[in-house]
């Protein structure tokens, strides 16, 4: 059996895994990232999680075949460098060299949505897809392209930005300079937005019983809706349609076998994946067709990083 270390390197956590072959974590270990402090530091940092993480597993580096790195924004995975990090506040910097130096196993990079999506074709819920694309619903819209098992990274290592594509045109600012992005409102940040607007509106809501406006979050408005509030209701309603909107464009573009949604959001399950992929399907151009693209919730969870990450470092993926 060959074993791989996989590394999720966050601007909260460092977390690396011994993964084997298989694509089962056989140990993991985490320390907190500290940002802002110099990159050599955070370096060391992740060879000791590294290291950590194999002693468990009772390995040592010569039993690892290569590591495998996934990391916030922008990286040149042909050179092993992270070009831009705004989460580490990282610039051109040559991680993979800085890891070798340490750790003299061979070391890949690639962005941590994309790394993670690998993570969901290799052993959660895309398992064995030709084509998958997934979706993290978080504080902004994530998402990673895996085809015939490769990440699609295109031309400048930027692909996949789908939450940076415009669903409604001048439509509500977007945190990238846009108006109307998909992630303006299919993120949970979109989510907690319209659930204020729509309280300032109704103050007979039931949303004001239980959360004032600065403790609005991602699920208030799927938890009211549940209890029969009409306002939340029809908030979860709108939310759905714009998911649904955003992921018709990408079965329209792609044409993935599966579509799997991660993220804060994507925890509400049935009660938001039923509506979604009955508005979705209705929306796709090809219509359903014998075949049609599968919608389905991430399954890894954090360990998607970990096992993607490794994934890279198999060179050779299935
Ligand atoms: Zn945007």
């Amino acid at each position: 059996m060959r074993h791989y270390i996989g590394v999720d390197l966050g601007g909260t956590n460092i977390k690396a895994g011994v993964v084997d072959e298989t694509g089962r974590i056989l140990a993991e270990d985490s320390r907190k990232t500290k940002i802002p402090r110099p990159e050599s530091e955070v370096c060391a940092d992740i060879v000791e999680t590294i290291l950590c993480a194999l002693s468990q597993a009772k390995l040592t580096l010569g039993d690892i075949e290569g590591v495998g790195v996934g990391c916030p924004g922008r990286m040149d995975s042909t050179r092993g460098v992270v070009v831009y990090s705004n989460n580490l506040i990282w610039r051109e910097y040559p991680l993979c060299d800085m890891l070798r130096e340490s750790l003299h196993r061979p070391v890949y990079l690639g962005n941590d949505a994309n790394v993670a999506a690998l993570g969901e074709v290799w052993a959660g819920s895309a398992l064995g897809a030709s084509s998958a694309v997934i979706v993290t619903l978080g504080t902004g819209v994530g998402a990673g392209i895996v085809i015939d098992s490769r990440i699609l990274t295109g031309y400048n290592e930027a692909a996949s930005e789908f939450g940076h594509t415009v669903i409604v045109h001048g439509g509500a600012p977007c945190t990238c300079g846009r108006r109307g992005c998909f992630e303006s409102y299919a993120s949970a940040t979109g989510l907690v937005r319209m659930t204020r607007e729509a309280m300032e509106q109704h103050p007979e809501s039931l949303l004001w019983k239980l959360t004032d406006l600065a403790g609005v979050d991602g699920r208030i408005a799927f938890i009211a809706g549940r209890k029969g509030d009409k306002t939340a209701a029809e908030v979860v309603d709108r939310y759905i349609d714009y998911l649904a909107c955003g992921l018709a464009n990408i079965i329209n573009a792609i044409q993935p076998e599966v579509i799997s949604l991660g993220g804060g959001v994507a925890k509400e399950g049935d009660p938001l994946l039923i509506p979604l992929r009955e508005r979705t399907y209705r929306e796709v151009y090809s219509g359903l067709g014998e075949k049609y693209t599968r919608i389905e919730l991430c399954t890894l969870g954090y360990k998607a990083g970990i096992i993607g990450a490794a994934m890279l470092a198999l060179g050779n993926p299935r």
